[in-house]
């Protein structure tokens, strides 16, 4: 999972450039942000109210106050105005191309069953996946997500969207024990993947991953065979794991264990795996959580929208989990923007914990950026502004009416803005968004491609409904 690791030779490569072994030639850079509130993230959690970050190709090559940018020429200045600038948000769950069906059949019970997966199996191809995929990928850059985590059907179109507009991805291919969209043989899935993981190796924004859906929906066997393909070819694996009642209920009457032991008894709990939800966990479960080096997706949002359970924040914080946030998919929790997460985060423990204490604004941030690159072990190039590291930056305009006037960075991001206060983004050294203007690809095309399947998909219901 750690493929893109900083090597040495970087390391080698920036000491060349800094320009204090070579004060007289300026060194060139390819992009600086100047008048930067930076929020670094990094390790001392430094904060530079007139900074700068100056970017080399797709690295960060330097981050500081004003000063630090002395010595480096750019082919590109953004002036951030005094707005915030932050490592940009990591997503660490979601099926984007579910933006088709965003909105269909909400507030009703059992929609996994009932509706989204007969929707889903009637309905889904390589356009659906591919246009909509794109679509929320627009959103998430609106948003100011720069690295998103999916699992869906045909993510190899899912991948070539995100490769398209230019987002990162960690990106799952399904598995299930029925026939699926895109495998007519139940795991169908598990080849798919290993086919799509062939194509992308060493991309240097897409890492293939393997998506058993779920441990209820796929046998031992499978979950055995995910294990070890996972060892073999070095791939994360995602999952839904402790999320529904019913789980917990028919693994305890089937195996008498609960979903982190039944995997970690399959071989799957490493630190490979990324575990979306974990609703239900036992305080020995967070303990395995954490001795396995398992990375799990905290998805607020959603959770609260489908009345599930509250997840023990605030323990698995405590134990040290590698622990990120994700919005879930767009048809469950109906955003894909991980700011507008936040204020949750915070807000649901409390409540919970009936203590306005707990949860402060500053863990809740780190959750969305470092915590989202520890929970898929990539912190060693994400998850915080330090020279050295990806260069996945957005700025977050110092005009929007709830940063106005500005105190506390941490706060004003958890319980005051959202992510349309995200002005540009910059992900692998690229602006893929600037002043709110994708620049990748063609917003009102996409949108007008997303009408034509919404268009598509009602009558087809309209038409299952005679
Ligand atoms: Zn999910």
């Amino acid at each position: 999972m750690n493929r893109q690791t900083f090597s040495g030779l970087d390391a080698v490569c920036l000491l060349l450039a800094s320009p204090l072994l070579s004060a007289a030639e300026p060194v060139s850079a390819d992009l600086i942000i100047t008048h930067a509130h930076v929020v670094t993230m990094n390790d001392a959690r430094e904060v530079f109210e007139d900074g700068v970050v100056v970017i080399q190709g797709s690295r960060i090559v330097a981050v500081g106050p004003a000063s630090a940018s002395a010595g480096f020429t750019a082919k590109k200045t953004i002036d951030a105005r005094g707005g915030l600038v932050l490592p940009g948000m990591i997503n660490t769950h979601t099926h984007a191309s579910m933006t088709v069906f965003r909105g269909l059949g909400d507030d009703v019970p059992d929609r996994l069953r009932k509706l989204i997966f007969p929707l889903e199996k009637a309905l889904i191809d390589r356009e659906l996946v591919y246009w909509g995929g794109l679509h929320g990928m627009i959103e998430m850059i609106e948003g100011g997500v720069t690295t998103f985590v999916d699992m869906y059907y045909f993510e190899d179109e899912v991948a070539r969207a995100a490769k398209k507009i230019g987002l990162r991805g960690v990106l799952g291919e399904t598995v299930v024990n029925f026939p699926a969209p895109d495998a007519p043989e139940p795991y169908g899935g598990i080849a798919y993947a290993k086919k799509f993981a062939a194509a992308y190796r060493d991309d240097p924004l897409i890492t293939p991953a393997l998506a058993p859906h779920a441990p209820y929906s796929l046998d031992a066997d499978h979950l055995r065979l995910i294990a070890h393909e996972s060892e073999v070819l070095g791939l994360p694996v995602l999952m839904h794991v402790a999320e529904m009642p019913a789980e917990i209920a028919t693994l305890r009457q089937e195996h008498n264990m609960t979903p982190v032991e039944y995997l970690d008894s399959l071989g799957l709990l490493n630190r490979r795996l990324v575990a979306a939800h974990c609703i239900f966990v036992t305080d020995s479960d967070i303990a395995l959580l954490k001795a396995r080096d398992v990375g799990v997706a905290h998805n607020v949002v959603a959770n609260i929208k489908s009345a599930k359970g509250i997840a023990p924040v605030v323990k698995m914080l405590a134990a040290g989990l590698r622990l990120g946030l994700g919005t879930d998919g767009p048809m469950s929790g109906n955003t894909l923007d991980v700011i507008g997460q936040l204020g949750y985060v915070a807000k649901l423990q409390k409540l919970d914990q009936k203590d306005p204490t707990v949860m402060p604004a500053l863990h809740v941030v780190e959750l969305a950026t470092r915590g989202g690159a520890r929970a898929i072990h990539r912190e060693a190039d994400l998850g915080s502004l330090e020279a050295g590291k990806l260069a996945d930056v957005i700025i977050i305009d110092a005009d929007a009416t709830a940063l106005v006037p500005l105190y506390d960075p941490y706060a004003a991001l958890t319980y005051g803005a959202s992510g349309k206060d995200v002005r540009t983004s910059i992900i692998h050294g690229r602006v893929v968004m600037e002043d709110r203007r994708i620049t990748t690809v063609n917003v009102a095309e996409v949108r007008a491609r997303m009408r034509a399947i919404g268009a598509r998909i009602k009558a087809s219901i309209a038409a299952g409904k005679k």
